[in-house]
C-alpha cells in the first residue's frame, strides 16, 4: 500500500486527475494548493507556462463556494471560461462586453451556487452593486491574475488593481492567491504591500526557460535579417514579431507575405473584429505569423509558438522577458531574437525624455532602458544576465542544458558564439572628444551620424557646412567602419559613459565619461561575432 495522503492533497490530486487529466503536479503546485485550500494566502511567482492555473482552480474546486478569479484580460475571459466548461467546471464571467441579459444570468448562477469559478475585471469591483452581490454568494477564495498590475514600478500598471487591498478587509475570511509571471524583487516586494498580503506564503520559482536560445543580434536591414532567420530556420513555424508602432507591424506584415510567409498584422488601431479574428486564426491555424504591438500575446496560451522575434528594442527586461516567454510553452526548442540598433536607443530616449509623469517616473524608465541595453550589450551568458536581473543568481540550466550553478547556459548567443571582447579604450576616447569637442569648442550638439562621419573623415555636404573638417578630430577614426563606431555608441551608452536626449538623437557626455577621456578607465567591448545559426549575412543597411 501507499502512504496515506492526508485528505487536501488526496482530494486536489483526485481533481488533477478527474477534471483536468494529468497524472501529477509540476513544480510546486501541490503545496500552493495544499495552502490556499487550507484557507491560506500565497503568493505564487511563476513563468509563462509554468502552471498557475490550476493553482486557483483546484483549490476553488475542492473548496465550498465560489473562486473569484480577477483579470485584467477581458478579451480572455470567454476562452478561459470555455475550456473550463469542456472540462465539466461551472465557469463564468462578468465583464463590460455583456448585456443585461448575460450579465443577469451569470448572477444568478453565482447566487445560487451553481459556479465554481466566476471571472471578474478589476473595474467591476468599483461597482458598488457588484460587491453586494458578492456580498450574498459564498466565495470560496480570490485569485489576483497577473498581480503585477498593482505595481506602479513595474510595466503594466493598472489603476484598479489598487482596490485589491481592500478584499482582505471586506472578506477577511477569504484566502487569497495573487499570481504573476514578472519577478523582480522590486514588482514581488510591491505586490506583496499593496494587495496587503503580509501573512502569505510565498512561491518563487525559477524563472529559467531553458528550451528558448535567446539571441541578439544588430540591426542592419531588419526585415531581411528578419526573413533571414525564418527561412532558414523557423519555415513553417508559429510566431510573433513585435514592432513597436502600428505603421512597422502593417509594413512587416505586408512585408513577410509578399516573401511567401503567411503572416497577419495586430495592434490597437485595428478595428476589435479584426483582431479578435487574427488572434484566434494564430491559436488555431499552424505555422501562422502575427506581426503585433506589445497589445498582443498577454494570455495567450498557444503551446507551440516556435520564435518570438522583437524588431524593436523593448522598454524593459520585465517586458523582453514576458513577451519572449510566449515561446516554447510546449517545452520544446524555440527562438527568442531580437535586433537591436542605436536607433532604438535614440527613439526611446526621446519617449521617455517626452513621457507624462514626473521626473522619478522617467527617472524609472531610463533605469528599465538601461538594463535593457546592459543586456543587449554583455559579453556575458545572456541567461545568467537575464535570471540575475529577477534576483534569480545560479538558476540557470535544471531544465535540458544541466550546468553547475552559475555556469554559462549554453544556449544562447553568447555562449554559442562568444563575441570577442577588446579594449575600446581608445575608440571611446576619440568618440568622447569628438562630442567634447563639438561641445566646447563649437557649443554644438550632434547625433552618432555626424560624430562617426568625422571620425572617419568624410567630407559630407553637413561636415562642410558646419566646417567639422577642421576639427582636430576630423578623420581620426578610420580604423574601425561606420558599423563598427555605432557599434561603440552604443555601447558607451550601454555602460553610460555616454548620454543621448532629443528629437535627433544628439549625443551628450556624462558624469563619468570625464573618466575615459582623463584616461582613468579602461573600457572593453563587445565585438559581434557571426551570426548564429544558419543565416547568412544580410546585405544592406
Ligand atoms: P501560466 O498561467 O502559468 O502561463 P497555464 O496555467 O496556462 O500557465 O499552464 C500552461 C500549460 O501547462 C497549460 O496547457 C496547462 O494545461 C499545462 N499544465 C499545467 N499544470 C500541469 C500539470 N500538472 N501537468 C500537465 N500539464 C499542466
Ligand atoms: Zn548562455
Amino acid at each position: 500500500t501507499t502512504q496515506p495522503l492526508d485528505d487536501t492533497s488526496s482530494e486536489a490530486l483526485q481533481v488533477l486527475h478527474r477534471v483536468f487529466g494529468y497524472d501529477s503536479f509540476r513544480g510546486e503546485q501541490q503545496d500552493i494548493i495544499e495552502t490556499v485550500v487550507g484557507g491560506g494566502d500565497a503568493l505564487v511567482l511563476m513563468p509563462t507556462g509554468g502552471g498557475k492555473s490550476l493553482c486557483y482552480q483546484i483549490p476553488a474546486l475542492v473548496r465550498s463556494g465560489v473562486g473569484v478569479v480577477i483579470s485584467p484580460l477581458i478579451a480572455l475571459m470567454q476562452d478561459q471560461v470555455d475550456a473550463l466548461t469542456a472540462l465539466g467546471v461551472r465557469a463564468g464571467f462578468l465583464n463590460s462586453t455583456q448585456d443585461y441579459e448575460q450579465r443577469r444570468e451569470v448572477e444568478q448562477a453565482f447566487l445560487s451556487g451553481e459556479l465554481d469559478l466566476l471571472y471578474l475585471a478589476p473595474e467591476r469591483l468599483r461597482v458598488e452593486q457588484t460587491v453586494r452581490l458578492l456580498d450574498q454568494g459564498k466565495i470560496s477564495l480570490f485569485a489576483i491574475d497577473e498581480a503585477h498590475c498593482v505595481s506602479q514600478w513595474g510595466h503594466d500598471f493598472r489603476p484598479d488593481y489598487l482596490m485589491l487591498s481592500e478584499l482582505h478587509e471586506r472578506w477577511p475570511d477569504v484566502p487569497r492567491i495573487a499570481l504573476t509571471a514578472t519577478a523582480t524583487e522590486a514588482t514581488h516586494r510591491e505586490i506583496a504591500t499593496r494587495l496587503n498580503l503580509a501573512e502569505a506564503k510565498h512561491f518563487v520559482a525559477s524563472f529559467d526557460r531553458p528550451n528558448i536560445q535567446y539571441r541578439i543580434v544588430p540591426k542592419d536591414n531588419p526585415q531581411r535579417q528578419l526573413l533571414d532567420l525564418l527561412r532558414t530556420e523557423h519555415a513553417g513555424d508559429a510566431g510573433i514579431v513585435y514592432c513597436l508602432s502600428r505603421n512597422s507591424v502593417e509594413k512587416t506584415a505586408t512585408f513577410l507575405t509578399q516573401n511567401g510567409i503567411e503572416a497577419v498584422p495586430y495592434h490597437a488601431g485595428l478595428d476589435s473584429r479584426m483582431r479578435a479574428k487574427h488572434q484566434s486564426r494564430f491559436l488555431r491555424e499552424d505555422g501562422l505569423v502575427v506581426v503585433a504591438t506589445i497589445a498582443f500575446g498577454m494570455g495567450i496560451d498557444k503551446p507551440d509558438v516556435r520564435f518570438v522575434a522583437h524588431l524593436d528594442l523593448p522598454k524593459s527586461v520585465e517586458g523582453y522577458y514576458q513577451e519572449t516567454g510566449r515561446a516554447g510553452r510546449d517545452g520544446l526548442p524555440s527562438t527568442a531574437w531580437l535586433a537591436y540598433g542605436l536607433q532604438d536607443v535614440v527613439q526611446q530616449r526621446k519617449m521617455i525624455d517626452t513621457s507624462e509623469g514626473d521626473a522619478a517616473h522617467r527617472r524609472r524608465l531610463g533605469t528599465h532602458l538601461d538594463a535593457m541595453l546592459a543586456l543587449c550589450e554583455t559579453v556575458q551568458c545572456r541567461r545568467q544576465q537575464l535570471l540575475a536581473y529577477f534576483g534569480q543568481t545560479g538558476a540557470v540550466g535544471r531544465g535540458m542544458n544541466a550546468t553547475q550553478d552559475g555556469e554559462p547556459c549554453g544556449n544562447c548567443d553568447t555562449c554559442l558564439t562568444p563575441p570577442e571582447s577588446w579594449d575600446g579604450t581608445i575608440a571611446a576616447q576619440k568618440l568622447l572628444s569628438t562630442v567634447y569637442r563639438l561641445q566646447h569648442e563649437r557649443n554644438q550638439k550632434f547625433g552618432a551620424g555626424q560624430v562617426i562621419d568625422i571620425l572617419l573623415g568624410k567630407v559630407t555636404p553637413k561636415v562642410s557646412q558646419f566646417r567639422h573638417d577642421e576639427l582636430t578630430v576630423f578623420g581620426i577614426g578610420t580604423e574601425l567602419k561606420d558599423t563598427e563606431w555605432r557599434g561603440v555608441v552604443r555601447q558607451l551608452l550601454a555602460q553610460r559613459l555616454l548620454a543621448v536626449e532629443g528629437d535627433y538623437g544628439t549625443l551628450l557626455l556624462t558624469d563619468d565619461s570625464a573618466e575615459v577621456l582623463g584616461r582613468r578607465r579602461d573600457v572593453m567591448m563587445r565585438r559581434e561575432p557571426e551570426r548564429v545559426g544558419r543565416s547568412s549575412r544580410s546585405s544592406g543597411g
